[in-house]
């Protein structure tokens, strides 16, 4: 492989396995369990049909695990190699923010292909809010500004993890727009991924394609590393364990996260 700086346009993606050593469990580890909870329970619009206070809550239990969290060495080592490298590009399919909080210099935005915890959406029309509306909202003191939604990068982390452990509730809000339940805005098991467009116009353009702590076996994104190499990228996967795309990557690198990375992207 040629030194990171000879590469010219580098896309990264990255899963659960990034945020692990930051105490946020991975889904494949878990022994089909995810938190106690079966996945076609809590992550499938069919789950939120059947059971929409169940699902509510165990993303109310997973918001303030993400806010509890902090960003990691191998979060960091991603950003400090971006304010270097001019072409740098990352896919996450994480939704904990903990890419966003590693980036206090707004350095390398993710593109966050399952959605955030931090954003909720109407379950009729799709009008995305931050989780402020839903926690507030029924209190009656906290009312959106429109310049306010979708922009959950305004928002600290202080201001997050204060108001979640304050209002942790179990009560699912109503849509200001459809006036009906308003749900995690995450894509779940079944659904379309976000900005599939650009992801792919991102991987088809790429000389170097990384990819951090992801099993490869949930797709679309199980794809991207052959796409990468079909595009005639350089593959790299650094993960805790050989991942199936075996035949599509050019150099596999074993270990954990917060060990590897910050090894790899060193400049
Ligand atoms: P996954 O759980 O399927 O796989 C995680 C991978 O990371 C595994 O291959 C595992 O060996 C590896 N891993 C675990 N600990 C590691 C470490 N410390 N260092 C390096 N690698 C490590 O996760 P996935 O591939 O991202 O797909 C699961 C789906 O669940 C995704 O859609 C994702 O959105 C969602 N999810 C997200 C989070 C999060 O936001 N942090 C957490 C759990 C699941």
């Amino acid at each position: 492989m040629k030194p990171l700086n000879e590469y010219k346009k580098i896309v990264i993606l990255t899963g659960a396995g990034i945020s692990a050593e930051s105490g946020i469990s991975t889904f494949r580890d878990s022994q089909g369990l995810w938190e106690q909870h079966k996945i076609e329970d809590v992550a499938t619009p069919e789950a939120f049909e059947k059971d929409p206070l169940l699902v509510w809550k165990f993303y109310s239990m997973r918001r303030l695990q993400a806010a509890k969290a902090k960003p990691n060495l191998a979060h960091l080592a991603l950003i400090q190699f971006a304010k270097a490298h001019p072409d740098v590009h990352l896919i996450t399919q994480n939704v904990d923010a903990l890419h966003l909080r590693a980036d206090t210099t707004h350095s390398l935005p993710p593109i966050c292909m399952h959605g955030s915890l931090h954003e909720s959406s109407c379950s009729n029309c799709g009008i995305v809010y931050l989780d402020d509306y839903a926690y507030f909202n029924e209190l009656g003191d906290y009312a959106p500004q429109e310049t306010e939604l979708c922009d959950s990068t305004q928002r600290s982390h202080q201001h997050y993890l204060h108001h979640y452990n304050l209002e942790y509730r179990n009560f699912i809000p109503l849509s200001p727009c459809c006036k009906v339940m308003i749900r995690p805005h995450i894509v779940w098991f079944g659904e379309m991924p976000q900005h599939m467009e650009k992801i792919y116009h991102q991987i088809s353009h790429c000389d170097l394609f990384v990819s951090i702590g992801t099993s490869g076996v949930v797709y679309p994104a199980a794809s991207f590393l052959a796409g990468a190499k079909a595009a005639g990228a350089h593959t790299v996967c650094l993960n805790k364990e050989p991942i199936p795309q075996a035949a599509f990557i050019d150099e596999f690198i074993e270990g954990s996260a917060t060990d590897i990375v910050p090894r790899f992207f060193r400049i």
